[in-house]
């Protein structure tokens, strides 16, 4: 038996279901193994931010998840403890400590949901999409030629082959793929291992202030999920139940609690790139591409979900003979850049991540530019010069191409965001701009706040289907036609 699909993922944690959900999402026959019945009941990610908020907007599922419970502009704040219930010393901002601004930067806030039940709700869209999910199933090997690449899986029963055009190998930091591949890395390498374990206790009432984050002095490090389950990271040693219930009470600073006791883990915290996001026909995404330890800028599993969202697209577009192959290429050009970026800024804070080594020389950059403002230079971008910075602000950038296109509010509950996505848009308020779009065949959409795309009002921004400006014309130039359509062939590898 073969399985004959367009895209095979390999790996249903967040960045391999995010790549089926946004893949099904575009129309594309997608297939995702699985060697894991179900999620790990063991969650990671505590939450999402408002990047990733807007891309679950963009396919409906926002209104799905509950709001982060993390206050606006400060992240997850962490405070050093005796016990929960004791005596707070001083309170760690993040570094740098985040600017408030008056700017609203997103119609989305960040999502306030454990990994183990985000993933769920990611598969559960995914396949009424269509998508066609294999929970335990394992792939066992693959091969790639000129036109496709064949992997052997294995479910219930014998092993048997899936067909596919391209494959996205989001397996995990480990990745066999990426090995198999010979795919090496760059990066700090191995860091430490720690212990955990998670645990429901009734705790509320410590979580009033807004604080979620506790290095208990002389015990560990304590978090919560936020739904009544509380994680408590340990060194790295055997420990029987009773020392774990001991240490928890140790935690809390209480031992008249009911406390029941969900799992354990032994996590491995590393840091690497890879010096290739893709090689033919297989693409890297999520930790498979980047393990960025955990830190409070979240970039480990909201970076995965944002490297599914960059590829979607592109292998739609290639898939549909819209683009040419050459439009993948981007995907490595565009996402290995903000990776690397991300590991820098995680050792140049002092999240707690730096403690292994000495901390990254690097200026501090914004965490809203991080998270709004990183820039693309590819060749699906036009006006993209290695002069610029890799991020900054979105007021500092006004409407940059490369960069995501701002956020607006165009009516009440409608942003310029929501204009996006489902394919080519070209944002204009004049008459030969709306002659221009009909011409190349991309949506055209007026609207009057042409200032945030740092546009006259005679000007044209190009965006593509995920959101990022490919190029603008500030003002009208001699022939709109002409220069649309030059623009977007180049910027979309046309093929028309
Ligand atoms: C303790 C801890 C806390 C964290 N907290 C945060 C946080 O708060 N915010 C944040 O953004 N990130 C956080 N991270 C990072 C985040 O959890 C990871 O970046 C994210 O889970 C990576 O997702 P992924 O889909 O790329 O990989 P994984 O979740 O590792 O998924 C890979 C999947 O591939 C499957 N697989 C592998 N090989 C095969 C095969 N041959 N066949 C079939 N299936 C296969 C595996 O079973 C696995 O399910 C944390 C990480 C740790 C360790």
């Amino acid at each position: 038996m073969t399985v004959k699909t367009s895209v095979l993922v390999v790996g249903g944690g967040l960045a391999g279901t995010s790549a089926a959900l946004f893949l099904a999402w575009r129309g594309v026959d997608v297939t995702l193994v699985e060697k894991h019945p179900g999620s790990s009941p063991h969650p990671r990610a505590v939450g999402f931010n408002a990047r990733v908020g807007e891309l679950l907007r963009a396919v409906g599922l926002d209104e799905k998840l509950p709001p982060s419970r993390v206050g606006k502009g400060f992240g997850i704040r962490r405070v050093r403890v005796s016990s929960l219930v004791g005596e707070r010393f001083e309170e760690t901002f993040w570094s740098p400590p985040a600017q408030l601004s008056n700017i609203e930067y997103s119609p989305c806030k960040g999502v306030g949901v454990a990994q183990d039940r985000m993933e769920p709700l990611l598969r559960d869209e995914a396949r009424r999409l269509g998508a066609d999910i294999r929970m335990s199933t394992r792939m066992l090997e693959f091969s790639q030629d000129d036109d496709g690449v064949t992997a052997i899986v294995q479910g219930d029963g014998e092993p048997y082959e899936i067909r596919a055009d391209y494959l996205v190998a989001a397996d995990g930091h480990r990745s066999p793929i990426r090995e198999a591949l010979g795919i090496t890395r760059t990066g700090r390498g191995y860091m430490h291992t720690s212990r955990s374990v998670l645990f429901r206790a009734p705790l509320e009432e410590y979580l009033k202030d807004g604080i979620g984050q506790f290095v208990v002095d002389g015990v560990g490090f304590l978090t919560t999920y936020g739904d009544g389950r509380w994680v408590l990271m340990l060194e790295d040693r055997e420990y029987e139940e009773t020392e774990l219930r001991e240490k928890i009470f140790q935690a809390i600073g209480r031992d008249d609690l009911d406390v029941e006791i969900i799992t354990t883990g032994r996590w491995t915290i590393s840091a690497g790139v890879a010096d290739r996001f893709s090689s033919g026909r297989i693409f890297l995404a999520g930790d498979a591409a980047h393990t960025l330890p955990p830190s409070r800028g979240g970039f480990g599993a909201n970076v995965g979900i944002e490297d599914a969202h960059n590829l979607a697209w592109k292998l739609a577009a290639v898939l549909k003979g819209e683009s040419r192959p050459s439009l993948l290429d981007t995907y490595d050009a565009e996402r290995r850049p903000v990776a690397s970026l991300c590991h820098q800024q995680i050792f140049a804070r002092n999240d707690g991540h730096n403690r292994d080594r000495t901390p990254e020389d690097a200026p501090l950059i914004d965490n809203n530019a991080m998270h709004y403002g990183q820039l693309y230079r590819s060749d699906a971008v036009l006006g993209a010069g290695p002069e610029l910075p890799p991020a900054q602000l979105p007021e500092q950038w006004n409407g940059q191409p490369g960069t995501r296109a701002p956020h607006a509010w165009i009516e009440p509950g409608k942003s310029t965001l929501d204009l996006f996505q489902r394919g080519w848009v070209l944002v204009a308020d004049h008459p030969q701009w709306e002659e221009a779009a009909q011409r190349a065949g991309v949506t055209y959409e007026r609207i009057e706040q042409l200032d945030v795309f740092g546009l006259s009002e005679k000007g044209a921004s190009l965006v593509r289907p995920d959101g990022y400006i490919a190029w603008r014309s500030v003002d009208l130039p001699d022939d709109p036609t002409d220069a649309l359509a030059k623009a977007f062939r180049k910027s979309s590898a046309g093929t028309r």
